[in-house]
């Protein structure tokens, strides 16, 4: 009869469920670093280091200081959707930490290896606890810890093959870890950070807390980068809304690169916003013909309120509030700025 032409509806497998979510919110090694320095971050910390094997495929750990996790939380960290920094929908609206949704380190479990090392103020030693499909192996090991909390990510993505294959080409991804921990340093001026491939003594990405934001810019994107750069701060045109500030370093005429390098932090949480990064780039090619692909480093603080970031899984992309209206000021700001340093450059030639 016909029936057998209709597909039946089965329900999937939660662990099938799991694995599929998990592979969206860590889609390469890169996304995994970025969640575990967030956390990082989340927990307080002023020291965080990096090593990497394999471009993170093999090998990913995070080293913090900060406040570790408690002992009694350790049987549900890694099960999906547990939390500390949300309880109720509404704190959506004003969470501050950059982590909310107890994802990350649930969907490591589910497509890699991850051991967790922690210990909190006051205890005489740490736990060591290695986790499976978001639960413990096996019961917490004390071990010897120092401060904060020990996070290894190992062979990542070993049960999705397809994912695995396309990912081969690890040196990419060690780019862009190198390239996310850069400018995680820039913005975290109170913070030390690390980052190395396992085995090597040098760091590729090692700054000092308690430096200046232009300090840092130099130590992580080099002199010659710092040299070619403007400071630049802007508000809202209506000083007693004042929802919008803005301040940072965008380069000037004689800066040099291929592409456009955009670090932008808004409310301290590192994001991308392509509308704002073609406005800006809009800006330069106008004012500066000449001029190559801009450097610009901004942070913005908007209301909390003002700001959705729950519109993607890795939390990447965000909206906000009269985006366009804050755009055009920004445009503004920009031109202003550039237009002033490229007079005061042609009065130099000139004398
Ligand atoms: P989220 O950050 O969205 O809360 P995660 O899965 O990233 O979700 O982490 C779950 C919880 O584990 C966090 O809420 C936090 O309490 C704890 N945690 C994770 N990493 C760390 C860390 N490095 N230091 C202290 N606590 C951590
Ligand atoms: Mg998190």
């Amino acid at each position: 009869g016909s029936e057998k032409i209709i597909p039946k509806i089965r329900r999937l497998d939660q662990s099938v469920v799991n694995r599929i979510a998990a592979g969206e919110v860590v889609q390469r090694p890169v996304s995994a670093v970025k969640e575990l320095v967030e956390n990082s971050l989340d927990a307080g910390s002023t020291s965080i280091s990096v090593v990497v094997k394999d471009g993170g495929m093999k090998l990913i750990q995070v080293t913090d200081n900060g406040h570790g996790i408690r002992f009694d939380d350790l049987p549900i960290l890694c099960e999906r959707h547990t939390t500390s920094k949300l309880s109720t929908y509404e704190d959506l609206q004003t969470v501050k930490s950059m982590g909310f949704r107890g994802e990350a380190l649930a969907s490591m479990t589910y497509v890699g290896h991850v051991t967790v090392t922690t210990i909190t103020e006051g205890r005489l030693h740490g736990y060591r606890v290695s986790y499976r499909d978001g639960v413990m192996e096996h019961d917490p090991k004390p071990c010897a810890a120092v401060k904060g909390t020990q996070i290894t990510v190992e062979n990542l993505f070993y049960n999705m093959l397809a994912r695995k294959k396309s990912l081969q080409n690890s040196n990419d991804d060690y780019t862009k870890i190198v390239d996310l921990i850069s400018r995680f340093a820039i913005h975290n001026i109170h913070v030390s950070f690390s980052c190395r491939k396992h085995g090597a003594n040098r760091a590729d990405v090692h700054t000092i807390a308690a430096c200046t934001k232009f300090d840092s810019i130099r130590s992580v994107f080099g002199v010659s980068v710092s040299h070619d750069i403007l400071e630049i701060t802007a508000s809202d045109d209506n000083p007693d809304r004042s929802v919008f500030k803005l301040n940072g370093f965008v380069s000037n005429a004689n800066y040099i690169a291929k592409k456009t390098t955009m670090v932008l932090f808004i409310n301290d949480r590192l994001v991308e916003c392509t509308a704002l990064k073609r406005a800006i780039e809009v800006v330069y090619s106008a004012t500066l013909p000449k001029a190559s692909k801009p450097f610009i480093y901004m942070t913005i603080q908007l209301p909390h309120e003002h700001v959705d970031v729950n519109i993607h899984p890795t939390k990447r992309e965000v909206s906000f509030l009269n985006q366009e209206n804050i755009i055009s000021t920004i445009q503004n700001a920009v031109e202003t700025k550039l237009m002033n340093s490229n007079s005061i450059l042609s009065k130099e030639i000139a004398v």
